[in-house]
Parts: structure tokens; sequence; C-alpha cells
């Protein structure tokens, strides 16, 4: 086994850079390059961690003044002997460090090699090591909390608890495989059906939480529609605000529809700002016009915005935005231009008296995205937003409603649907998962973790 070492922080100027090393030469790499005033040293025989100050030299000129942190495997991140080197940030510095280690026998760790090895050594099930990607990639607290969920156990626990539920099923059809004229091998198909639907409830609460992880994970696609110079940009930026994280550039989405990612209502909004609506004979508009109607149709969310003095035009554009499944808002916006009474069309949808001058009406606004998308956790809660663990669950619940099914014949026939059940469970924990989703899953993590 190689011993890799890599940038644990972001290879920017910091106070602070952390490099990583770990594998069977760690402590003798970092051995030679470390030199301890006093009685100090990386780690004593019989510890399993230690933290230190070091100066770190190189062909004996000191490079840096280092506090080092030991942990002995498996004791460590990654079950293995690992070293953490808390050097000065300096880009050129955290270069010149690692290139030291991998002139003394350590090699450039891949993007999540740390994480793999911690899987591989069994200190980690893959729920819990995405879960480390999920939280490093969460841009907002609701998401951070669902990451922590996978982290943390509670959807390794969860599953489990469903593994357990699956193997006492196949447990009690197998004695009576095996001993069906035995007392032991009593067992009613009344009992098997009553254990075979808990199971399937549970599994059944899983995958209905992945609607709500789906949009933790991935936001909101939110259209804004409504006729030119109702304030459709204007609300958008209201809405980027200071929360303006990620300017994207969504695949499907086009030059004359601007997409941009925000948290609002703590809610991850995918907006996208499409060209005004209506009927049309120009041809270039007209393209404008077909791409909001694409925008409209894959939308989760619709947001209808009008002007002050909304007309037939405007009736008309909430009327169409009604015709898509996502949801529709009414947004009559230039509230501070307009008090008149609002038209009785606005009834037809949630409607919302707002300025995106002012930013009179955003609270109320905010509240109901906060219900509508309700991605607000109770901690504790396993949600699932990884879809390769959601698309294992289905296959959970397709193999435990077909047992259900088969109660009228040999149980033999039920014990193969749970087996195929709990294959899927061993997929979904990385027990029974193949080389080539291992690899897939951790090359998508970032060098250092
Ligand atoms: P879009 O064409 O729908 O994107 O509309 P814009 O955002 O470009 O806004 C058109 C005009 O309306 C601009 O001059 C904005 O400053 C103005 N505007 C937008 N929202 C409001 C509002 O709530 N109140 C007022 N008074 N003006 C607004």
């Amino acid at each position: 086994m190689d011993t890799i070492a890599a940038l644990a922080t972001a290879p920017f100027k910091a106070a602070i850079g952390v490099i990583r090393m770990s594998g069977p030469e760690a402590f003798s790499i970092a051995e030679a390059c470390l030199r301890f005033p006093g009685s100090g040293r990386l780690i004593a025989e019989d510890r399993k961690r230690n933290v230190a100050f070091a100066y770190l030299h190189d062909r004996g000129e000191v490079v840096d003044e280092v506090v080092v942190t030991a942990f002995r495997g498996p004791y460590s991140y990654t079950g293995e002997d690992t070293v953490e080197f808390s050097c000065h940030g300096g880009v050129y510095l955290l270069d010149r460090v690692l290139r030291l280690l991998f002139s003394k026998g350590a090699r450039q760790a891949l993007g999540g090699e740390f994480t793999k090895r911690a899987f591989l050594n069994g200190k980690s099930d893959l729920t819990r090591a995405e879960g480390v990607m999920d939280l490093i990639d969460a841009e907002y607290s609701s998401a951070a909390r669902a990451a922590m969920s996978e982290l943390d156990g509670t959807v390794g626990n969860a599953i489990g608890e469903i593994r357990g539920q699956i193997l006492a099923i196949t447990a009690k059809l197998l004695a009576y495989v095996d001993y069906p004229d035995d007392e032991i091998g009593e067992v009613s198909t009344e009992e098997i059906d009553l254990l075979l639907t808990e199971a399937l409830t549970r599994v059944r609460t899983l995958t209905a939480s992945y609607g709500k992880g789906k949009i933790l994970r991935e936001g909101v696609r939110t259209a804004l529609c409504g006729r030119p110079n109702v304030g459709k940009s204007s609300l958008m930026n209201l809405f980027a605000g200071e929360n303006r994280s990620i300017v994207t550039d969504i695949a499907g989405t086009t030059r004359d529809t601007v997409t941009e990612s925000v948290v609002f209502g703590g809610v991850k909004l995918l907006l996208t700002d499409t060209a005004g609506i209506r009927e049309t004979e120009d041809r270039v508009e007209k393209i404008g016009v077909d791409r909001a109607v694409q925008a409209m149709e894959k939308a989760d969310l619709i947001l209808c915005v009008f002007g002050d003095h909304p007309d037939e035009q405007d009736r008309v554009i909430g009327e169409k935005a009604l015709q898509y499944q996502g949801k529709t808002l009414f947004l009559f916006n230039k509230s501070d231009l307009y008090d008149a009474p609002l038209p009785a069309w606005a009834s037809a949808a949630p409607s919302f008296r707002i300025s995106a001058v002012t930013g009179d009406g955003m609270p109320k606004l905010e509240a109901c995205l906060a219900d509508l998308f309700a991605t607000d956790l109770p901690a504790g809660s396993a949600v699932i937003t990884n879809g390769r663990q959601y698309q294992c669950l289905c296959r959970i619940e397709s193999a435990l409603a077909r047992a259900s099914d088969n109660l009228t014949l040999t149980p033999d026939v039920i014990v193969s649907d749970l087996e195929e059940a709990l294959a899927a469970v061993g997929e979904i924990t990385g027990e029974r998962v193949s080389d080539s989703i291992v690899h897939e899953i951790f090359s998508r993590f970032c060098v250092g973790k």
C-alpha cells in the first residue's frame, strides 16, 4: 500500500495550510523531515495520537515551523498511520513541503483517496463517506443538515434497521425450508406478511424522503416569467442579494435565459429569468418565447411576475403558467406604485404583492417558499439526497413488494426475493458493491479528502 499525501486545505494564500499524509510509511517519512525541540517526538510507541511542535527541514534548511498531529492506525480517519502538518499557508511553501514528502517516498493522493481508504479499512460505510462529500458541497443550512444525517450514521442506521428486518424474515423462512416438520420451522403467512409490510413501510418512508432530498441537493427549478419590464431581472437581483452563491450555466439553458442559484427562504432556487412571454411574429423574439415555455415546462416552481396595472395580457400569462405541473405563484410587483385591489383572476394561484425596489412583501414570499418546499429538516431525520442510494432503495422496495406478492408460493421463492433486497442493501452501505462503483463514487471527491 502506498503512502499518500495531499494538501487538505484550499490552494490559496491563508493563515494555515494543512497537508495530510497517510499510509505505512507516514511516520517514517514525517520523522525524516522533522526536528523536534527538547524532548518532543512525533508519537510515542504506546500513544494513539499526538500533537507536537516541530521544525520542518529540507536538506539541512529549516523550511517551516509546523504543528504535527500524528494518528496511529487504526485510530485515524483512514485507519492507517496518518500525519497532518499544519504549516504556514503560503502557496509556494505548501508546494515545497508536498514535494519534500514526495521525495521521501509519498505520492500525490488522488481525489477522495483518504476517504476511500477509510471505507476500504472499515472506518466508514458508503453512506457516511458520501455524507462527507455532501457536507463539503453543502451551500446552505438544510443541505448541510441532510449531509450530516448521512455522515453521523442516521441514514446508515435506518438502512441497517431495514436490513435487520429483512434478515429476520429470511431466517424464519429458511428455518421453515430446512425443518418444515419441526416446531422451530413454524411460520405463518400472516406473520411473514406483517413483517414484510413493516419493512416495506420503512423503505417507503426513505424513498419518499428523496423528493425533499433531491430539492435539497439540486435546488428548486424556478422559472421567472412575465411580460417585459414587469421587474423580473430586478427581482432576480433582489433574490440573489448578498446570498448570491454561484452563477451556473446549467446544461439545457440558453443564452437568453439566465440561470442563477440563490438561497431564498432557506430554499435553494435555480432561477431562470425567461424572456417575456407573449404571442409574437418576430422570429428572434419567438425563439425567446419558446425558451420561456420550455423553462416553465421543466420548472418545479413558476413565479409569474406582473407589473403595475395588470391587464388582460398578464391574465393570459398567469393562465398559461397554471397549465404546467410546477407550483405557480403570482407576484404582483411594483406595489410601491400600485395599491388598487388585485384583479379577480389573481385568486387562481397564491398571490403576493411585492416590490423589487423596496423589498415590500418579501418576508411573506419567503415564508411561503419555505412552507411549499419544506426543506427545514428536524434534527435526526434520515433524508435520502443521494441518487445512487435512492436507486438501491427502489430496488429493495420492488424486491420486497414482489416477496409480498409471492406469499402464497413456496418459501424459497420468497427467500430469493429477500436475497435480492439484501444485495441492494449491501450496495447502499458498500458491503456488496463493485469496484467500479466505489471508484466512481470516490473519484468525485476533492483531492485531500
Ligand atoms: P424585466 O424586463 O421584467 O426584467 O424588468 P426589469 O427588472 O428590467 O425592470 C423594468 C423597470 O421596472 C426598471 O426600470 C426597474 O427599475 C423597474 N422596477 C422593477 N421592479 C420595480 C418595483 O418594484 N417598483 C418600481 N417602482 N420599479 C420597479
